[in-house]
């Protein structure tokens, strides 16, 4: 199939619905000409700047118009966009940037201070600020003063590198997923045939971008569609809410906590749902009551199940199947095969016994940035993505998630791989040991606990461990609960046994 870059999609709808709104942000409604408009002029000042094909540009920064316009721009010219997760901290931040090397790095104001403090040791070229320049930033209201001389469109091949989106690492370190523009086009298309994303839609996207939840499953298939996407900065209940009614929303990506937590708030029952034709889930099961709950306000439920690495989307439930299928994540999408292989790495084809997931299609990742051996242990010869999501399917095919092999807790949307909460906390002076596991959580999903035996004669309280590890992770990656033990269950190998913590077989306290 013929896929095309990133790029080129936008270019063409601009040229096909020039005057169709295509994005609104803080009050301000871009055509798509006008968008269009926009990444070309930031697309000359990238290269103005020394940006080239292969290059990375990085992005830091809640949602705004201009992380879409960068992304585009630097696709434009055949460089690779790498987001970057606000709620990290410093070291955090440091390694990735260290990781991806990009030679233009780009914060909106909320995040220069944490850049500030690590620019000594960054390797990048150029810094960009919003506004002026300023405190060694170059402003881009400045840059786009200067004379840029026009770019003519780079030849980009299909499968370079678009994006690389880091997600926590399973040893401690992030992982750079790499996203070619196959990958994107193919993930778009998958998207509009599974939700039907047309250039009626007007969607609302207020979680983050930096994430392939924000990115992927909405934003950019509305915008591959012709459709019109609404962004706000970040999800907050209320300003969530009223985007509906003022916008005429029609559709939505939430996880499960932005249903909560928008359920929760005072105006929940007044808002006005009636143009909602279908809020797309995914990232976790919905818990039944609050598909009940959105049922009642005559609001349908997509539930969807994927990963970055397969761009998001690789199996879909129609809004009808919701309560009948419930607790299913659908069946594969058009563009993407589905299987289970059983613990041996066999194919599985009974139904209702469960296996590993495996994905294959041009939505898969060509692997992780400067991770050959992650690479080669996910994706076989054969093309298949091993994904560590654990389902079985039922008499009629349907998907059903019961588990994850992958050690990864998934709070609030968020993931945070117990590998680099335990390294950091076994630097506590009161740590003899530590298990770090996920608990089911009514807001959160689940939550982070940690399981920890203290050394002899010392005592530890959860406030002083989320102190502790406070500079070194971000927030949702502090512990939620502290449990502890004498000594933590191992296996005669000295694995420690965390499907018992997690099971609450007791441990000695
Ligand atoms: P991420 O790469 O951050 O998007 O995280 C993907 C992970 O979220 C998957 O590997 C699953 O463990 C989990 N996930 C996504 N969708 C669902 C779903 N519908 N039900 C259960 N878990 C899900």
């Amino acid at each position: 199939m013929n896929a095309m870059g990133m790029a080129e999609w936008l270019r063409r709808r601009a040229l096909r619905d020039p005057g169709h709104p295509a994005l609104t942000f803080a009050g301000e409604t871009l055509s798509y000409a006008a968008l269009q408009k926009r990444v070309e002029e930031f697309a000359d000042l990238l290269a103005a700047q020394g940006t080239t094909q292969g290059d990375r540009v990085a992005y830091l920064g809640f949602n705004h118009s201009q992380f879409l316009i960068a992304m585009f721009a630097a696709n434009r010219l055949g460089a690779t966009f790498v987001p970057l997760n606000f709620r990290l901290t410093g070291s955090e931040l440091a390694y990735i940037v260290t990781d991806s090397a990009p030679r233009i790095l780009i914060s909106d104001d909320a995040h220069l201070e944490s850049i500030d403090d690590l620019r000594g040791s960054l390797p990048c070229e150029v810094y960009i600020r919003f506004g002026a320049d300023a405190r060694g930033w170059r402003g881009i209201d400045s840059l786009l003063a200067e004379p840029n001389p026009a770019v003519r469109e780079v030849a980009v091949d299909v499968d370079d590198p678009a994006c690389i989106l880091y997600t926590s690492g399973t040893t401690g370190r992030p992982k750079g997923a790499i996203l070619t523009h196959r990958n994107f086009w193919s993930n778009n298309v998958n998207w509009m045939l599974a939700v039907n994303y047309n250039a009626e839609d007007v969607a609302l996207t207020s979680a983050p971008l930096f994430h392939s939840g924000g990115l992927c499953v909405i934003t950019l298939p509305t915008l591959m569609a012709g459709g019109h996407v609404v962004l706000q900065e970040q999800f907050q209940p209320g300003a969530f809410l009223a985007a509906i009614e003022e916008h005429r929303i029609t559709s939505i990506f939430c996880v499960p906590a932005m249903m909560l937590f928008a359920s929760q708030h005072e105006h929940f029952a007044s808002t006005d749902f009636s143009s909602v034709r279908i809020i797309v889930a995914g990232g976790a099961p919905v818990p039944e009551p609050l598909l009940r709950l959105y049922g009642e306000h005559g609001v349908p439920v997509s539930q969807c199940w994927g990963l970055t690495e397969v761009a998001t989307g690789a199996t879909f439930l129609s809004t009808e199947l919701a309560l009948e299928k419930l607790g299913s994540c659908g069946v594969a999408g058009m563009l993407n095969e589905v299987r289970l292989i059983d613990f041996e790495g066999n194919p599985l084809a009974t139904p209702n016994v469960p296996g590993e997931l495996c994905v294959r299609g041009d939505t898969v990742s060509p692997g992780y940035w400067n991770l050959p051996e992650a690479t080669a242990e996910a994706t076989g010869a054969d093309g298949w993505f091993r994904t560590g999501d654990v389902a079985y399917q039922d008499e009629d095919g349907y998907f059903f998630i019961c588990d994850r092999l992958k050690d990864m807790i998934i709070s609030g949307g968020e993931n945070v791989y117990p590998a680099e909460v335990e390294s950091v906390l076994y630097d506590h002076v009161s740590i003899a040991e530590v298990a770090v596991i996920g608990a089911p959580d009514e807001r959160w999903g689940e939550r982070v606990v940690a399981v920890v035996a203290l050394k002899p004669n010392t005592g530890l309280e959860l406030e002083q461990l989320r102190e502790f590890a406070a500079s070194r992770l971000a927030r949702f990656k502090l512990p939620l609960e502290l449990r502890i033990v004498t000594a933590l269950p191992r296996n005669t190998t000295g694995k420690v046994l965390k499907q018992n913590l997690r099971a609450g077989v007791p441990v000695e306290a």
